[in-house]
């Protein structure tokens, strides 16, 4: 038979070829989608009992011919009959597949269908396909055969005997790579890795014990040999039901998904959902430290096992981004661009599932507690009255420095998981102890509740750089939190809004008596004359563009001199470096500083008094340098001549 393809098919082909797929690449997804499909389907058949001979092998092959310059697709599947060929195949875009899951609406395997005009893909890379077909039913082979042009052909073949299809690619000579092993085995490695039926594509070598060779001590020697090679795991571990796996194949699976990455994952979540739509797939929590990974393309998104892009931005929430794994769904529609998939209720409804999984794995594992040594692991069960997390070690206490960004991350960029994650948010202490936003609170709210009924929450973002300060706090009795990752400004304001009265002061931006005002003042022992006269006399020594000097009444066994840094500069300054752009006025403003003289302190009279003028300068010199060395501001050539200096003085 002879025949014109139906729909205005002179103009689809060079659609087909330009436009259509911006990755040619797929034509092969396609394929062995089909050949997929068309094995279920004779599974479906079968299980039904429509179908009564034997299954046999059901494997899938892919082979090259590079002489012929052919690659060959071929199913042991249902195969079609030449009315199918004629409605599925010469009338274009019209899927069997809508009809068939009309036909067998309950009781099917997965299909994978629906990704618009598939087969057609083919042309994309051939100047010729061919198929050879044998149907399920008792009904001739068929040969079909068309060059890209509406023409084809179809006629009944006498040779093909075996049930299923085959379809050969006549290779173009502008997409000759395909012809190459490596090439396609990469392409098979990418989109068909969880298909769910078998598929064979040349061979691998394998180290085997000899049947006929022995070693000098009677072992048998290992020998090399050559076996067809499957390219796919048809049974992925998210197929399977979260009760049969342990943590043990968890990993495993992580592992296989990314043979690159050597990193542990910390924990991981199963999502199994059949309603409103259907969903599976495993995600998991690599550690996140400093960084915000940049490599963020590790979620893969599967429809129905068949790869179909790692590119999830704007599908999956941005922070749900830092994930690791793999998302199957036949509902995400796969075959129309990514604007397309950020408007789809669907996809909406999947991200806004994943993001509410997330925050109930993270609030079960807050009141999980972790065994202590010697304890059985089972001792380990949730409960779910605890509230006061600070008294043991929950199982989100162990992993919490290593996903404490990707939290934070999360609540300031979704306002549903942010009211979730109040709940199980964990403060750390600058001593290592944890405490949920609640039980801080409680914690500290007698001693650190300033004249506005204002609780006032001290950090450090370096215990280290800022330890003086932190003593100071911890001598009056304060506690002090380590807030030390890239996003804790952004995130502090969040806090700040979120609970009521409350403040967030870093321990070095003000003096300790000033960090959470009380009423009580301390009687200034200089008078009004005495300060006018004392604060130009500072001011000449100091870099006026960086400190400001600041007299303040403290008591006189503080230091002389501090150095303060305003929070509300410093925290601006910060998030208009992390957030890139609208807040770039901040950004720009010089690193400020408070000088803080001690009017009350001994030394500070002495500067008043003293009548050598060169020995003034040189007292107020030394002072500051001493301020300005607590805070690791002191370097260089000054750090230089103050040491000079103080080896004089004494
Ligand atoms: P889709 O797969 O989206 O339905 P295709 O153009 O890829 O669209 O295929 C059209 C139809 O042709 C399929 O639905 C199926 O009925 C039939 N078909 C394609 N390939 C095969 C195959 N290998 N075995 C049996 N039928 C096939």
């Amino acid at each position: 038979m002879q025949g014109k393809l139906n729909v205005q098919t002179e103009n689809i082909f060079p659609v087909i070829k330009k436009f259509l797929y911006s990755d040619h690449e797929i034509f092969l997804r396609e394929l062995i989608s089909n050949a997929v499909d068309a094995t279920q389907k004779l599974k479906t058949l079968s299980t039904r009992g429509d179908f009564k001979g034997e299954l046999g092998d059901l494997t899938i092959d892919v082979k090259i011919d590079s002489k012929k310059k052919t690659l060959t697709v071929s199913d042991r599947g249902i195969g079609m009959t030449a009315d199918e060929v004629e409605k599925y195949i010469n009338q274009i875009a019209f899927s069997g597949v809508t009809d068939f899951m009309e036909k067998y609406k309950d009781s099917h395997e997965p299909l994978i269908g629906h990704f618009g005009l598939g087969f057609y893909s083919a042309f994309m890379v051939s100047d010729k396909v061919e198929i050879f077909t044998k149907s399920w039913k008792d009904e001739p082979a068929q040969h079909w055969s068309c060059e890209g042009n509406p023409e084809f052909s179809m006629e009944e073949d006498k040779k093909h005997t075996d049930r299923g299809t085959d379809i050969v690619l006549h290779i173009a000579d502008d997409c000759k790579e395909f012809l190459e092993e490596g090439t396609i085995l990469q392409l098979l490695k990418k989109y068909c890795r969880f298909m769910p039926v078998a598929i064979r594509f040349g061979e691998e070598s394998v180290w085997v014990d000899s049947e006929t060779d022995c070693d000098k001590d009677g072992k048998p020697k290992r020998v090399e040999k050559k076996q067809p090679r499957i390219i796919n795991d048809p049974d992925p571990a998210w197929k399977k039901s979260p009760s049969s796996l342990t943590d043990e194949d968890y990993k495993k699976f992580y592992h296989e998904l990314f043979p690159m990455n050597f990193e542990e994952p910390l924990f991981q979540i199963h999502l199994n959902v059949d309603y409103p739509f259907n969903l599976t797939g495993i995600l998991y929590f690599p550690k996140v430290r400093k960084t915000i990974d940049p490599n963020r393309n590790k979620i893969q998104l599967y429809c129905n096992q068949v790869f179909v892009t790692d590119q999830v931005e704007g599908v999956v929430p941005d922070y749900l981004m830092l994930l690791h794994g793999v998302l199957d769904s036949p509902d995400i529609p796969l075959n129309v661009s990514r604007s397309y998939l950020q408007s789809d209720g669907n996809v909406k409804k999947i991200s806004q599932h994943i993001s509410k999984k997330v925050a109930d794995k993270l609030e079960e594992m807050s009141k999980a507690r972790v065994p202590a040594e010697g304890e059985k692991a089972d001792a380990a069960t949730p409960d779910p009255d605890n509230s006061q997390l600070s008294t043991f070690n929950s199982q989100l206490e162990s992993k919490w420095d290593d996903i404490k960004i990707f939290v934070q991350y999360g609540m300031l960029t979704d306002e549903k998981f942010c009211e979730r994650a109040m709940k199980f948010y964990l403060l750390k202490g600058v001593d290592g102890s944890y405490y949920t936003l609640d039980s801080y609170r409680d914690k500290i709210k007698a001693l650190q509740t300033d004249k506005d009924k204002t609780v006032c929450y001290l950090y450090a973002s370096d215990a280290e750089e800022e330890h003086a300060y932190i003593e100071k706090a911890k001598a009056k009795g304060y506690d002090v939190l380590l807030m030390d990752s890239p996003l804790e400004s952004h995130f502090i304001n969040l806090l700040e809004q979120k609970i009521e009265k409350t403040r967030f002061v870093r321990v070095d931006s003000d003096t300790v008596e000033k960090l959470i005002p009380h009423d009580d003042s301390i009687p200034e022992k200089l008078t009004k004359e005495e300060k006018e006269k004392l604060q130009p006399i500072i001011e000449g020594e100091i870099d006026k563009q960086k400190f400001t000097v600041q007299l303040e009444s403290l008591e006189e066994s503080d230091a002389p001199m501090q150095v303060t840094q305003s929070e509300f500069m410093r925290r601006y300054r910060e998030m208009a470096q992390t957030s890139g752009g609208g807040m770039g006025f901040y950004g720009e403003l010089p690193e400020s500083y408070n000088l803080v003289v001690n009017i009350n302190h001994p030394l500070i009279g002495r500067v008043l008094n003293e009548t050598d003028a060169e020995k003034q300068k040189e007292l107020v010199h030394q002072l500051t340098d001493l301020a300005l060395l607590a805070n690791g501001l002191l370097k260089g050539e000054a750090l230089s001549r103050f040491l000079k200096r103080s080896v004089e003085m004494i």
